[in-house]
């Protein structure tokens, strides 16, 4: 990817707001079930400067879906032909369907001085991980058992009994990969759960490594009279 773009801070938690920083990936992955769309819904609606990252996906739409607006659902055909023009910063096989993150609107977002939210599943995470390193944060979600991420799928009747079963599969093979994270939560309190992401996220802006301001900031002081 290209060179990180330098976003000026923003909000009252971040730096002053001439004070550069380098923009966040922020990745969010969990088992499906696990809450982490309704986390995600709750952290763009809080932080006007973070947007998401909406997915090519060659799965079928579900009821209450909206195309552009969850995923870009696209046949298998086209999904072949973004990869082969290089479309997309990471893709992977789930589920038995293909999922990418097409590469134009996330630079397009970094260049506008936002930061960027990924719902992606651990073989995404490992991939922007290889691309952008120390610019990605990620973020594990677990559920509290197992017997409550079921509950959960089949509270969210979306899904038939068959796909519900191959996500419980598949939950197993994903909670595997917890120590591909930087951060790993229980999703046992919804609110307590979203505080914990949002602080994560505040705290990461502010790392110095991201201040990329920190130096001629600490110059200009130097210069001034004591
Ligand atoms: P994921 O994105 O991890 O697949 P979702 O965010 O879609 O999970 O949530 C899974 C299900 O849990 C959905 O049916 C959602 O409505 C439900 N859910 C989310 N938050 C809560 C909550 N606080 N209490 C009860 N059910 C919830
Ligand atoms: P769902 O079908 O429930 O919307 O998503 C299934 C899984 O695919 C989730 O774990 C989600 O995080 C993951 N996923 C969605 N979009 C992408 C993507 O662009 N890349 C990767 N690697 N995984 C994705």
């Amino acid at each position: 990817m290209a060179e990180m773009t330098q976003i000026a801070a923003r909000s009252a938690l971040d730096q002053p707001a001439a004070f550069k920083r380098r923009g966040l990936l922020f990745v969010l992955s969990s088992p499906s079930g696990a809450r982490k769309s309704t986390i995600s819904r709750k952290l763009l609606a809080d932080d006007p400067g973070l947007s998401m990252s909406v997915s090519a996906t060659t799965r079928p739409m579900r009821p209450g879906e909206e195309d552009g607006k969850d995923y870009h659902f696209v046949d298998l055909a086209q999904f072949r032909q973004m990869t082969a023009d290089n479309q997309f910063l990471e893709w992977a096989h789930v589920f038995g369907h293909r999922y990418g993150t097409p590469r134009a609107p996330v630079e397009g977002m970094l260049e506008s001085g936002r930061d960027i939210l990924f719902d992606i599943d651990w073989q995404g995470a490992q991939q922007l991980y290889q691309l952008a390193g120390g610019d990605v944060v990620r973020v594990f979600i677990l559920p509290p058992s197992m017997a409550e991420l079921e509950q959960r799928l089949r509270g969210r009747r979306t899904d038939s009994d068959e796909v519900i079963e191959g996500r419980m599969a598949r939950a197993h093979g994903e909670i595997a990969h917890w120590d591909g994270y930087d951060y790993v939560l229980v999703n046992d309190d919804a609110d307590a759960c979203f505080a914990k992401v949002r602080t994560i996220l505040y705290a990461e802006r502010l790392k110095r490594s991201r201040q990329t301001g920190l130096i001629g900031f600490i110059r200009k002081l130097d210069r001034e009279e004591s």
